[in-house]
């Protein structure tokens, strides 16, 4: 779907510093990825740190970074949370937040030796990942993983149950499991969905009663389908995060297969006046964990002609914050915390 927006005053103007590129580049349009930005799991990780701090006070421990991004990291910090990699660095008795991405069942053990308070971010539908692993190891099933090995929401997944991890990117085969074995796959949250098809297939063409989970979640899928849309209007796309969002990255993989040039940056600081010679038309996403602040900061900077959105449209799914802080938020003014800027006030 393609419609028209504003241009807001807002947007119009330049923040100090922002660099623009207006001036040195033909008139250009963005077309701006409809839904982008902030998933349900990562509103939800951000408001249990802030509910973390507003019930115990700082410092709040955070177990690996709450979500991908180095924005929203700095964000939380600034508040008192600390980042950790290990949960042996969190001192004993305090309070920890375990990042969306899950956690093994050791490190729930470690926080227990400890006695630390942990408040759980994990996203309710990496959970039910968790969940499907541990039903289907006792049913006995062999279990294979499509994912990233060494990705957090990995580490986590395979710490439920024994499972063969599979990178859908490389090359790659089973165990020699015959034909009888009964095989169960599951898939990180956050892959490619037409790679992933690919790696099931491949499955199925060995063990044709495997039992397959789509575990992408509804997040992932929009916004890939929103970049297929944004690949086919432009001639380049941006994708706005981190280099270490697994989400991000596979936004880029979308156009870069559509055979469009696909970057991938943080905010205007890292536009290269060169990617923008000779092209009229951009197209601007977002991944799950990216502020809408700095997609806002890399429109101002392009200074548009016009925003032109494309893609399904936005997501209205939220999930509830754990009962041990509800009695701190009102869940109707959750979403307000990204400041997200509705499309057409662009
Ligand atoms: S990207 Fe998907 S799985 Fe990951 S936090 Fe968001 S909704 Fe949850």
């Amino acid at each position: 779907m393609l419609s028209h927006l504003t241009f807001s005053d807002a947007v119009r103007h330049q923040a100090n510093g922002i660099p623009s590129f207006a001036l040195d580049s033909p008139p250009m349009d963005v077309f701006l990825a409809s839904p982008r930005g902030f998933c349900a799991g990562v509103d939800l990780a951000v408001d249990i740190v802030d509910l973390a701090i507003q019930q115990y006070g700082t410092p709040v421990y955070v177990k690996h970074q709450i979500v991908h991004n180095p924005k929203v990291v700095a964000d939380v910090e600034a508040k008192g949370a600390i980042t950790v990699e290990d949960v042996e660095e969190v001192p004993e008795g305090s309070v920890v937040v375990f990042s969306a991405h899950g956690s093994p069942p050791s490190d729930y053990m470690k926080a227990k030796q400890r006695s630390l308070t942990v408040l759980d971010a994990t996203c309710p539908l990496v959970t039910r990942v968790h969940n499907e692993a541990k039903k289907y190891a006792k049913e006995g099933k062999k279990i294979v993983l499509v994912g990233h090995a060494g990705h957090q929401e990995v580490i986590g997944t395979t710490g439920q149950a024994d499972m063969q991890v599979i990178n859908e990117l490389d090359d790659w085969d089973l165990p020699h499991w015959d034909e009888e074995t009964e095989v169960a796959v599951l898939t990180q949250t956050t892959l490619s969905v037409d790679d992933t098809a690919l790696a099931v297939s491949k499955i199925k063409a060995s063990h044709p009663n495997a039992v397959v989970r789509n575990d992408i979640c509804y997040a992932t899928t929009n916004r890939q389908a929103a970049a297929t849309e944004l690949a086919d209007l432009t001639d380049l796309v941006l994708v706005i995060g981190a280099q270490n969002s697994s989400n991000c990255n596979r936004l880029k993989d979308v156009a870069i297969k559509k055979g469009v040039p696909a970057f991938l940056i943080n905010g205007p600081e890292e536009l290269d006046s060169e990617w923008l010679k000779g092209v009229e038309r951009i197209g601007i996403t977002s991944g799950a964990s990216t502020p809408e602040k700095q997609v806002k900061a890399v429109i101002e900077a392009l200074k548009p002609e016009n925003v032109f959105r494309v893609g399904p449209g936005e997501e209205t799914t939220t999930f509830a914050i754990p009962r041990s802080l509800r009695s701190l938020v009102d869940d109707s003014s959750r979403r307000s915390k990204d400041e997200m800027i509705p499309d057409e006030d662009y």
